[in-house]
């Protein structure tokens, strides 16, 4: 091919990164519906204000080479007969030779009556914006003088889901507002739960790195529910089930965490797809029955990849390097090639002074886990020159978490 036109949808951890390495294979255009790339692993410190938006949250405007193209908007429809993609900028269409689909997944409320339209959800920065906005809200409802029962009562937040994401965000939670209810000297103490249907929290993990999830639930007071259902959501609260028996609780918010799901862009799509509806994809990511079609990130299942991998960063960042080579080759001609994708490991943040962090085997948690979490992310992020922007930043200027002000105080 000579100039192929090669489109790629998303610009998450599987699009960007497959942006970055291509090279000059073709006239290359990434399409996104933000302006920016966000390294979703450390929203919750974005939340607590331990690292700002500018970290984590880089314009692409600033990481793209000018051999792409960037075309910000929203996707609204892949046409595979006639190889075109629709953006809803001026309806425009967007023909291409060659494809890579990795727009992710969106939030999973698994058909829980009033949980999409009342409960906050937490993949984006505007959703953290909003939770802390939610937050600081609460606290400046709550007069002095308020009984501590009462406090305890309107100050009671929610987090449905005890995977990594609730656990690390529970935490975070309650050590800010914990944090807030000194600063502010009111009475008796904030409440935030975690609600999990299975029987532990952090199924997906090991039993060395859940030691530390525990101790660290345990350490911000975040109340563990176990085995207990949410039936429904409303404005002012939810209600769960715990072994058959039904409890309203009143929330000055909830938080869904509980799962992700495929997009309608993916749904509609007619080609091979797994039964939870993700893209079958060969070990060279192409499509089982489109050459020119890759799929990664959230997207796609893919054969050669350990359990443990599948829908997180770490996978569509490992995969982003595969399908750059591959779309590379598919140009020249030359063979595609595969790739065993393995765990490189977890990193978990608990609360504002904790982290958790699984190395070769190895779990170790508190305060150095939290450094070594940072160096680790400071390695992962996009570009040289950005990581050099940040660490230095982390470095000389620190990762404090930023208190929950009164509104009229609060940054942004
Ligand atoms: C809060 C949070 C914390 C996480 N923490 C971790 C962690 O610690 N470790 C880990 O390994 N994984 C983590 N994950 C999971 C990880 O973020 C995903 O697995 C990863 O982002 C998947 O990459 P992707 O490229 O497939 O999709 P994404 O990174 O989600 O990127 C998809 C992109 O496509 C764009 N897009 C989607 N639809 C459209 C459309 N119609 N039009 C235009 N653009 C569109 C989106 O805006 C987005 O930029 C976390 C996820 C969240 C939400």
């Amino acid at each position: 091919m000579a100039q192929p036109r090669i489109l790629i949808l998303g610009g998450g951890f599987g699009g960007l990164f497959t942006a970055l390495e291509l090279d000059s294979a073709g006239e290359i255009t990434l399409v996104s519906e933000e302006d920016h790339f966000l390294f979703t692993p450390m929203l919750y410190e974005y939340l607590s204000g331990e690292v700002e938006e500018w970290h984590i949250a880089p314009k692409f405007s600033e990481l793209l080479e000018a051999n792409v193209r960037l075309i910000q908007g929203r996707i609204t429809e892949i046409d595979l007969a006639s190889r075109t993609v629709t953006v809803d900028v001026n309806n425009q269409k967007l023909p291409y030779d060659i494809l890579v689909l990795a727009v992710g997944g969106i939030t999973n409320f698994v058909g829980v009556e009033g949980a999409e339209q009342f409960s906050l959800q937490f993949r984006k920065i505007a959703d953290a914006d909003l939770l802390r906005q939610r937050m600081v809200a609460a606290l400046d409802r709550i007069p002095p003088e308020m009984p501590p029962q009462d406090v305890h009562r309107e100050m009671t937040f929610a987090v449905v889901g005890a995977g990594a994401s609730g656990c690390e965000l529970s935490t975070k939670m309650a050590d800010l507002l914990v944090d807030a209810f000194k600063r502010r000297a009111l009475k008796g103490e904030p409440r935030v739960l975690v609600i999990e249907m299975g029987a532990r929290v952090v199924p997906g993990m090991g039993d060395q790195i859940r030691e530390f999830v525990d101790d660290a639930l345990r350490k911000s007071h975040v109340e563990v529910h176990t085995e207990t259902r949410v039936v429904n959501v409303t404005s002012d609260g939810l209600t769960f089930d715990h072994q058959g028996k039904q409890e309203h609780l009143k929330t000055a918010a909830v938080v869904w965490t509980g799962g992700v799901k495929m997009r309608p862009l993916i749904e509609n799509l007619q080609v091979e797809k797994s039964n939870r509806g993700l893209l079958l994809v060969r070990p060279t990511l192409q499509l089982m029955s489109h050459d020119n079609i890759f799929a990664l990130g959230d997207v796609a299942v893919y054969p050669d990849a350990s359990p443990t991998l599948a829908g997180t960063a770490q996978l569509a960042f490992q995969q982003a390097s595969l399908a750059a080579k591959n779309v590379n080759a598919f140009v020249s001609g030359s063979g595609l090639q595969t790739k065993h994708f393995e765990e490189l490991g977890e990193a978990i943040s608990l609360g504002t002074e904790r982290a958790a962090v699984l190395t070769q085997g190895k779990a170790f948690g508190g305060a150095l886990a939290r450094q070594a979490r940072f160096a680790l992310y400071t390695s992962r992020l996009p570009t040289w020159h950005h990581r050099l922007k940040v660490g230095a930043s982390w470095f000389f200027e620190g990762t404090q978490p930023r208190p929950l002000l009164p509104l009229g105080f609060e940054r942004k």
